[in-house]
């Protein structure tokens, strides 16, 4: 009913009081949408009123670690975010078919971006994160023009190999002139549940190099967890899954640390 929308249906940003985290890795596979679709959801956990942005337009995920696959409502030319565990999810991933590639080159992305950000009913949000594509290349960069006033959050594994790519990172921001808010490293020292003994696969000590590099905190250590994986391929993100499993209560104290 939009008669009982009280706000005009105008697209973007409603309060420039909204607080972007744009979340950020040298490369994939070291945890950057997971992470920031339980920083997402445990700040809508909280009462915080959240959106995801899911950029990551060729790799895209967020649509899958939240269990959603309709698409956005779409008014005119404006579309309502999806809701999911109470955040607000927009995401190429609810326009296309799972299994097929997105073949957009860098301009055609670009585009799609801005109507995301500024045709996307995203109301009035305490937090938009964005989960933007991995590296420092064209895309990142061309999204982060579109978010002027975002901050990045840094996500590397211990292991040295993700730590130097990473390190990338934290120089483009500098290069842009953006703040690093923080770095948070995953996939960290694994508790056994069995025996209780902790076993450091990745090694140890990027998560501290990168903060140390970007001048930056480090906001937290998650680990590596069962619970986690499991619950991301259920589609649930663990901290609305599982709040007491180890990564879950890590990832909280991050988002109540933001
Ligand atoms: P990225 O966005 O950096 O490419 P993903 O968030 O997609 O990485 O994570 C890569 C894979 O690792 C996924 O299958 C995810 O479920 C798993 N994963 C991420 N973090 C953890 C963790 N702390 N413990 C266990 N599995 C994890």
């Amino acid at each position: 009913h939009l008669g009982r929308v009280a706000t005009p249906l105008t697209g973007g940003l409603e309060s420039g009081d909204t607080q972007i985290y744009a979340v950020a890795s040298g490369k994939g596979g070291v945890g950057k949408s997971t992470v920031a679709a339980n920083l997402a959801a445990a700040l809508a956990a909280s009462g915080k009123r959240v959106g995801l942005l899911d950029a990551d337009v060729w790799g895209y995920s967020i649509p899958h670690l939240f269990g959603v696959r309709r698409s956005p409502v779409v008014l005119g030319e404006l579309m309502l975010p999806v809701p999911a565990h109470g955040v607000s999810l927009m995401s190429i991933g609810f326009f296309v078919d799972e299994e097929q590639p997105v073949v957009w080159r860098g301009p055609m992305m670009h585009k799609a971006m801005e109507q995301f950000i500024t045709d996307t009913y995203w109301g009035d949000l305490d937090a938009l994160f964005v989960d933007l594509p991995p590296g420092t290349g064209d895309a990142t960069l061309s999204l982060l023009e579109l978010l002027p006033t975002a901050t990045l959050l840094a996500v590397t594994t211990p292991q040295e190999t993700a730590r130097m790519v990473a390190t990338r990172v934290a120089r483009m921001a500098a290069e842009i002139g953006r703040p690093v808010a923080g770095v948070i490293e995953n996939m960290s020292t694994a508790e056994c549940a069995e025996c209780r003994s902790h076993t450091a696969i990745f090694g140890t000590g990027g998560g501290a190099r990168l903060a140390a590099e970007a001048d930056a905190p480090l906001l937290g250590q998650v680990p590596l967890d069962i619970a986690l994986r499991d619950a991301a391929d259920r589609g649930t993100p663990v901290v609305v899954d599982s709040p007491r499993a180890a990564s879950a209560l890590e990832l909280r104290r991050i988002a109540g640390s933001l």
